[in-house]
């Protein structure tokens, strides 16, 4: 358990020691991670937890009668536990543990969509992450549902009147992103819950770019489900969350079939485990989801007040200083906004910008950032995109612009 008297100042010197590859070069300069929308840089603390495993703990789990085996097993659900309780789950088997955001939403739209029947309305909305608008689109041609979109202004904002218009006691799910990795939007989720629930709708939450900069309590929320990634929240690839309320699990078909997920197999009739395990199918990544308890405690150390306050006035500072460059043109100025900054350069193409960038240290993103509706909304081929991480500086932020003006200058 994480107490207050546990929670550490923040000090982003010695943050950045804690990840090692802070400390590299590229191409002989210091690196400069801002591509933390894509996934995170890992601590120490984390990469020592997939070691330890492997060193010294390496078995499979829920199965052994062997030393190691429960001790692998202890982990394994240790980490389940911490993570409830950073989410504030009433219950651990309400975490199952996933592939990453792709796999829990990917596990709804299996199980949940099962239940659903032909005229059936789903509503995600314009800047969704392709993981949350293909699955729904697979669903919607395999049940003959109804897929609405929620359309965006031009700051890159949900139009919530048109939502409020789409809902109707056909609406069954509503799948949106907590904040868009594209624009950095953070979305008046708990009014559209909220909303959602009075029409009978579900809402699962995509939370790939929250957990790493705000608290996150699913009660508080009531949203139905949530989502997120291991990697974009300091732990490893491969690995991620989906939390539910326990009697809509409790009343979804099993997602996959395999060892760990039955209670009784015969050739006449298996029947299916209790949660977490029935939708647990097969051997998990147990060494991702131990490291990933390590990261969600690492998370749960910082103070996340502290890191919010931090992070936003990287991400005003670099606003503010990317304004003084001549054409240049935000995509993604919501009011409500966390630190992500995509934007344009007159009509240098962002691949270019990228690339020059790189090879003075710099690691952004370029292209489409997996929302191609958005780039589409927006008439533009993508974007550059500097995303922030509490491990971010001032100081990079500094070197960034002087970079970006030296490859502008290249450019034109
Ligand atoms: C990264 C991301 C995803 C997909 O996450 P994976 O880790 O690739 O499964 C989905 N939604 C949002 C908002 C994301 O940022």
């Amino acid at each position: 358990m994480i107490t207050q008297e546990d929670i550490r100042t923040f000090d982003v010197d010695q943050i950045r020691k804690e990840f090692p590859t802070l400390a590299r070069e590229v191409y002989g300069k210091p690196l400069i991670y801002f591509d933390n929308g894509a996934t995170s840089q890992k601590p120490q603390v984390v990469i020592n937890a997939i070691e330890h495993y492997y060193t010294f703990d390496n078995s499979n789990i829920h199965r052994g009668v062997h030393h190691l085996s429960q001790e692998a097993t202890a982990q394994y659900e240790n980490a389940r536990e911490t993570i409830q309780r950073y989410l504030n789950a009433p219950l651990s088997e309400q975490v199952l543990f996933t592939t990453g955001t792709t796999g829990g939403i990917n596990l709804v739209a299996s199980s949940f969509g099962e239940m659903l029947t032909e005229g059936d309305e789903i509503i995600i909305s314009a800047m969704e992450h392709h993981s949350n608008i293909v699955p729904w689109q697979m669903l919607c041609e395999r049940k003959k549902c109804k897929l609405n979109i929620i359309p965006i202004n031009e700051a890159g904002e949900l139009i919530i009147s048109e939502f409020d218009k789409m809902l109707n006691e056909r609406t069954r799910l509503i799948s949106v992103t907590h904040i868009s990795n594209t624009l950095g939007t953070i979305n008046p989720i708990k009014y559209m819950i909220d909303e959602g629930h009075k029409v009978g709708a579900k809402i699962l939450i995509d939370g790939a770019q929250s957990v790493q900069h705000m608290p996150v309590d699913v009660q508080d929320l009531d949203c139905d489900f949530y989502v997120f990634s291991g990697h974009k929240v300091f732990g490893p690839t491969g690995v991620g969350v989906l939390y539910g309320k326990k009697d809509i699990l409790d009343s979804m078909p099993p997602y996959q079939g395999g060892g760990d997920m039955i209670d009784k197999v015969t050739f006449e009739k298996t029947t299916y485990n209790v949660l977490p395990h029935k939708f647990e199918a097969g051997t998990p990544n147990i060494s991702g989801g131990i490291a990933l308890g390590t990261a969600i405690k690492y998370l749960a150390e910082q103070d996340l007040v502290a890191i919010q306050k931090y992070e936003h006035e990287l991400v005003v500072y670099a606003t503010e200083e990317l304004s003084k460059i001549e054409g240049m043109r935000f995509i993604g100025t919501a009011k409500e906004k966390t630190s992500v900054i995509s934007f344009m350069v007159s009509d240098l193409h962002p691949f270019d910008i990228g690339t020059l960038l790189d090879k003075q240290g710099i690691a952004v993103r370029t292209g489409h950032h997996c929302t191609q509706p958005l780039m589409d909304f927006f008439n533009i081929p993508g974007t550059v995109r500097a995303s922030f991480a509490f491990y971010n500086t001032k100081e990079e932020i500094d070197f960034f612009i002087k970079a970006l003006n030296r490859s502008i200058n290249m450019l034109r």
